[in-house]
């Protein structure tokens, strides 16, 4: 009796002991499986980034025209000008060029509130949807095309609920939908006001996130040269400059916005919550951003001698933007919400 027990229990733990490493061995098949597929996915469209940039030679753009005034309002970003304002992990500027009202990006509303963060600041600001002549929308991201459920959908909002952009019209950089826009794919350069361009896209292809179109908006302030505007920056600070530099004849006077240099894991670890060091870099993960990568960034942007410099630091950490704001000094300047950055014509 004690040695049938005995046996009984010796082969259900055998059993037991089989089940178990069947379970873990398919558990980490799949794992090796989903891991594969990523990083067959990130070669492939890595390749294909690469060559949409070698044969991306763009023609010079004409009758850009240049504008006298530029202001560019922060109405997302991680810092706030002050406490009337909310700050969050996003990208949503507000640009002024002469007479033109350009929104770009919509913000995060990570939260999925209603009214959102960026519609709170624009309260805040006294600015309306009806003041905008256009929007542009930088690259199909959750941080500024309003939220992780717009992602998904392949939509862009300003807001948790339904808020109506009065059929504005709305430069995109992929197949992106919202009912109230009138919508146009700009994935060529293209004046789309006085003074005013987008870039057209540059892709990367980023770990696990995907292929990743992005655009700048780029304009033209009379005496000084380019202001570009930049979302989170996925195609590299150097190609996104080198873009500029094909399309206009005046110099690249000032960069302004998202860089993707997230170093440290500065702000409570939030920054490294988002795995923005590891995923969104468009490199592998085990080859997180580094230092010498934003300095060889401020080396490069330097060699412009650009008069104007703000890093957001909705994707970079503090440790980058005390890097940029420490070379660039006087031109310097910190991105806030509710704080405007102006650059006057010469
Ligand atoms: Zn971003
Ligand atoms: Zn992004």
């Amino acid at each position: 009796m004690r040695h049938r027990l005995g046996h009984y229990i010796l082969v259900n733990a055998m059993n037991y002991e089989k089940h178990l490493i069947a379970g873990v061995c398919g558990l980490g098949g799949a794992v090796a499986a989903v891991a594969g597929g990523l990083s067959v996915q990130y070669v492939i469209g890595r390749r294909r980034a690469e060559r949409a940039w070698a044969v991306g030679d763009r023609p010079r753009l004409e009758d850009v025209g240049s504008v006298e005034r530029l202001t560019i309002l922060p109405l997302v970003d991680w810092y706030t000008a002050g406490d009337d304002f909310v700050g969050e992990p996003g990208v949503s500027y507000l640009v002024r060029a002469d007479d033109t009202t350009i929104l770009f990006d919509l913000g995060f509303n990570v939260h999925g509130e209603h009214p959102s963060p960026l519609l709170r600041n624009m309260e805040a600001l006294g600015i309306e949807f009806s003041d905008l002549d256009a929007i542009v929308i930088s690259h199909p991201h959750v941080d500024h095309l309003g939220g992780l459920t717009y992602q998904v959908r392949r939509r862009f909002a300003p807001s948790a609920k339904p808020v109506d952009l009065g059929g504005v019209t709305t430069y995109v950089p992929s197949s992106l939908s919202n009912p109230t826009a009138d919508i146009i794919v700009s994935g060529e350069p293209r004046v789309i006001a006085p003074g005013v361009a987008v870039t057209g896209v540059i892709p990367r292809q980023l770990f696990l996130i995907g292929w990743s179109p992005e655009q700048s908006l780029a304009v033209n302030v009379k005496g000084k040269g380019i202001v570009i505007i930049v979302g989170c920056g996925h195609p590299t600070l150097q190609r996104i400059i080198e873009r500029a530099e094909m399309l206009f004849e005046e110099p690249v006077y000032g960069v302004v916005g998202g860089l993707h240099y997230p170093v440290t894991s500065s702000r409570g670890e939030k920054l490294e919550a988002f795995g923005l060091r590891y995923f969104g870099t468009g490199k592998w993960p085990w080859d997180p951003v580094g230092k010498q990568e934003v300095r060889d960034a401020i080396a490069f942007l330097s060699r412009r001698d650009p008069g104007l410099v703000a890093l957001s630091p909705h994707d970079s950490c503090d440790w980058s933007v005390e890097a940029f704001h420490q070379a660039f000094r006087a031109a310097y300047q910190y991105i806030l919400v509710g704080r405007d950055i102006t650059v006057t014509g010469a």
